[in-house]
């Protein structure tokens, strides 16, 4: 009832046919001119793009929720907050960031002067993610302004309602001649991507990510990749088994699962896993109801295609599911799922599950997975419940993941200071606060050398003929 939408919201209508190449080398021709580069442009324009958050704080909730079904609360927190506060760091120490560095020097170089200035690359190709289609398209965005790029962005065309608020309301906001929206799915961004970019920034599944990178190094352009996989989680005796529920449930059930760094699977032991299920149960119950497919929290699949993956998994476990397992195709609605006694064989270990779904496969300890996860590709997050050092200490040391989050899910995207990415199969690069800029910002090294008589009489052993002596190694 309250997916209300205004003028071209939401509706399913084909992107305009646009001219690429146009598109391309207008972004292209802005960043030549100079006009991204000056400070107080980058600053006008992230200052606009706040206003823009500000005056449309309820159409980016709308249209959100039309996409995914989002609640207000997690809109807000997800996305258009996330997108506010990162906003207001990046204005906060723009001035700081964009300063030339200078790193120690040594005596040689006494009389010179040493410089990295943070260059912006150029021009800078972002490709969003529809699972949360404002935040992953708006927040590198908003990097590659900062570093004073000229920028395409190209939504996820699965999100529909979210691109086409962003073609429709970004142009009202922000330069046209730099910042850039081109709509569009894989054939649009297959053309897009024959085109000459300085850098290139791609959120998305694994294997379209191989399909980016191959097309990056036709010019030999840098890529940041932010990709998925599955993220295991471990938990062993120690901790308070509540609260650990809690914290992996929301996790897992935020977006309905459809979240990169969602915990994918579960290793603890049988002991664990009985009281795991129990406490689940219970709260479970208390967030959503007896029905959970009439709790206004709980997100949608977001297209059929995605639904009918997600029911294949559950109908290859039906034998193993502890609790939900409920599914309406109509409403694209999975309930919140846990199964239990998984083994690595099953079909739900396979791929990444971004959905509802939630296995768990027992372990006899740490040390058993270790092994388990160290037999997989490396995931975009690794998470540890535990209150014994060593375990941390061991399971820390001994693994390689993107990043790490102990006693808790998700909350390490909320440390602006910690830069986010996968490694290996997960992801190249990272970004978020800082390491936004950084990302977008080529780090040009200058030696300034100096013309005083005294410099140049004592490096002129440098120059033939190479006489005996001359140089005093
Ligand atoms: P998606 O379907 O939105 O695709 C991503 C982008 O790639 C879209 O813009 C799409 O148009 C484009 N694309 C699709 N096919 C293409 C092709 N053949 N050539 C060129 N471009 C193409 O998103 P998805 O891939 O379904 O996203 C889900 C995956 O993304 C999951 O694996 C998830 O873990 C990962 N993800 C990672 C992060 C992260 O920050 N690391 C965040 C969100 C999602």
């Amino acid at each position: 009832a309250n997916m209300k939408t205004n003028g071209s919201l939401g509706t399913t209508t084909k992107a305009k046919p646009v001219n690429i190449g146009e598109i391309v080398e207008k972004a292209r021709d802005a960043f030549n001119r100079g006009i991204t580069k000056p400070i107080e442009w980058r600053r006008r324009q992230l200052k606009n793009l706040l206003r823009m958050y500000e005056e449309n704080y309820n159409v980016m909730v709308e249209v959100l929720q039309k996409d995914l079904r989002r609640s207000k609360t997690e809109a807000v927190l997800l996305e258009v907050d996330y997108l506010i506060n990162d906003l207001k760091n990046t204005l906060h120490y723009l001035d700081e960031w964009v300063k030339p560095e200078h790193p120690p020097k040594t005596f040689v170089n006494m009389l010179d002067e040493v410089v990295i200035y943070n260059d912006p690359y150029g021009l800078v190709l972002i490709i969003g993610a529809w699972n949360y289609p404002l935040q992953l398209l708006l927040l590198p965005m908003a990097g590659a302004i900062a570093a004073g790029n000229a920028v395409i962005i190209k939504p996820s065309e699965l999100a529909t309602a979210c691109a086409r608020f962003v073609a429709d309301t970004l142009p009202k906001y922000l330069d046209n001649d730099a910042i850039l929206v081109l709509e569009g799915g894989p054939e649009e961004t297959t053309e897009l991507l024959t085109h000459k970019f300085d850098y290139i920034f791609y959120t998305g599944g694994t294997n379209v990510g191989r399909i980016v990178y191959s097309a990056a190094t036709k010019n030999l352009t840098p890529v940041t990749l932010e990709l998925g996989g599955k993220s295991p989680t471990y938990i062993d005796n120690t901790v308070d088994i509540e609260v650990t529920t809690k914290r992996i449930l929301w996790g897992k059930f935020i977006n309905v699962g459809q979240t990169c760094i969602a915990p994918d699977y579960i290793l603890c032991t049988k002991e664990v896993q009985d009281k795991f299920v129990e406490c689940a149960k219970k709260i479970l119950r208390e967030w959503y109801g007896e029905d959970p497919q009439k709790s206004p929290d709980l997100c949608r699949i977001i297209n059929s295609r995605h639904f009918s993956r997600l029911q294949s998994l559950i109908d290859a476990s039906k034998d193993k599911i502890a609790i939900g397992g409920r599914s309406d195709p109509q409403d694209r609605y999975i309930s919140p799922t846990i199964i239990t006694n998984v083994t690595p064989a099953d079909k739900i270990m396979e791929d990444e599950i971004f959905g509802p779904i939630l296995p768990i496969v027992p372990v006899e300890n740490a040390y058993e997975a270790i092994k388990f996860i160290n037999a997989r590709e490396k995931p975009l997050v690794l998470y540890v419940f535990t209150n014994n050092d060593d375990v941390r200490r061991s399971i820390t040391d001994n693994t390689s993941s993107g990043g790490m989050c102990i006693n808790d899910t998700m909350m390490l995207m909320g440390v602006d200071t910690l830069p986010f990415g996968g490694v290996g199969n997960s992801g190249l690069g990272a970004y978020h606060g800082k390491a936004s800029f950084d990302t977008f910002t080529h780090k040009k090294s200058c030696l300034v050398k100096n013309f005083a008589a005294i410099g140049e009489k004592l490096a002129s052993g440098r120059y033939p003929p190479y006489t005996e002596g001359k140089l005093s190694f």
